[in-house]
């Protein structure tokens, strides 16, 4: 990889969590592996910190930044309105014989697909996001009720447990599913070493983007992904560490003319609409019209959220709502300028 810019990263500002204040860090090597960036959707599997927050600084920092527009999403994810992260039901359930059903009890993969539940992630999440669009419902229904259940049980107690919890027993109640993000394909692209295209940053982990997974991560490759990179991180940084001069002479972060925000409301809800804008336009199936519409949206966002930025003290909150409005506008603006569908990738307007 070519690097695009001639810039250096010094370290990093960060946001002292016990005295609020911003500090300093400054480095000759910084390390982005902050994860993915799931929580730009109202349903996710991935953890509450997934907000992209490394991506969309080194995309502020003018770092290369590709492929945003692979969202894998887990096509069975449990239906339970206002929880995040959703709790995943495993692929292995659907391997083990499940069946996913509408509320007519309709196998309606079928109709997609002759590998019924076994098809891929891609397919089954498109084919019940259609079913979703279609009957106006918001889940549809896994069923291990034919299924041989000491089995089951010994196979998935957790997933067996976790339903019981909440009131659905597996052995008589189909369980309410839903598709949802679950692994950000693209992200800061990184060479063979794990740099990345600004000098002295790297980046490891959900966060970059080595082009391993394609269009379209393959099951438990993030994992490996993750500590492969790393290491060539590692042994790179070791042979050249003594030859990279330290920087001091960077300002101290100024938050002059910034107070207290008044309503953290201002920043919640602009996150759920930013939530609720990803989930109905920029899911699963895309097209035009809804990424025209999406995007002419986050602007709204972007300068509203700015403009907090510039006057209220930051909060981790503000920073990642901030960061996920990059992260949408990056999802967006990369799904606009794909002219195949490819992967986990959908636009209807591209047949
Ligand atoms: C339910 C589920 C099941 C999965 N199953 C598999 C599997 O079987 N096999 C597989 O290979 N992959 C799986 N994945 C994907 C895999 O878990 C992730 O891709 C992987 O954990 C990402 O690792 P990471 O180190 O990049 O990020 P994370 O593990 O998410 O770690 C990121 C860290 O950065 C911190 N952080 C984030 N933002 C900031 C910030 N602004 N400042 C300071 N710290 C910050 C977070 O607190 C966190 O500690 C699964 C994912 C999910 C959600």
């Amino acid at each position: 990889m070519t690097r695009r810019t001639e810039k250096t990263c010094y370290g990093a500002y960060a946001l002292n969590s016990k005295t609020k204040e911003i500090e300093r860090v400054l480095a000759k090597i910084t390390m982005l592996c902050s994860g993915g960036a799931g929580q730009v959707y109202g349903h996710t599997t991935n953890p509450i910190i997934a907000t992209g927050d490394g991506i969309a600084m080194a995309h502020r920092a003018k770092a290369l930044v590709s492929d945003m527009e692979f969202v894998q999403f887990h096509p069975t994810a449990l239906f339970e309105p206002g929880k995040s992260p959703s709790f995943l039901i495993s692929e292995a359930v659907r391997g083990f014989g499940a069946y996913i059903r509408n509320k007519k009890g309709e196998r309606f993969v079928l109709k997609t697909d002759e590998r019924g539940e076994l098809a891929s992630r891609d397919i089954v999440s498109k084919a019940i996001d259609k079913e979703l669009k279609v009957t106006g419902e918001n889940h549809v229904y896994l069923d291990c009720t034919h299924l041989e259940m000491d089995s089951f049980y010994q196979h998935f107690p957790n997933i067996t447990d976790y339903c019981k919890k909440i009131g659905i027993d597996v052995a008589k109640d189909w369980i309410p599913i839903v598709p949802a993000a679950h692994y950000t394909c693209g992200g800061i692209n990184v060479n063979m070493n794990s740099e990345t295209s600004i000098m002295n940053l790297y980046a490891a982990g959900e966060c970059s983007r080595t082009g391993l997974h394609g269009a379209n991560r393959l099951a438990s490759n993030s994992l490996l992904e993750a500590l492969v990179f790393a290491h060539h991180a590692a042994e790179d940084v070791t042979a050249k560490i003594n030859s990279i001069s330290f920087h001091d002479n960077i300002p101290a972060w100024n938050a002059e003319g910034t107070t207290d925000p008044e309503e953290l409301i201002l920043i919640t809800h602009s996150r759920k609409e930013l939530q609720t804008i990803m989930s109905d336009y920029v899911a699963i199936v895309r097209s035009n019209i809804r990424l025209k519409r999406a995007l002419s949206r986050l602007k709204i966002h972007y300068e509203e959220t700015e403009e907090l930025y510039k006057t209220t003290k930051i909060s981790p909150q503000l920073c990642e709502l901030r960061n996920l409005i990059t992260i949408a506008y990056l999802i967006v603006t990369q799904s606009m300028v794909r002219s195949e569908n490819k992967g986990a990738f959908y636009n209807v307007d591209l047949g």
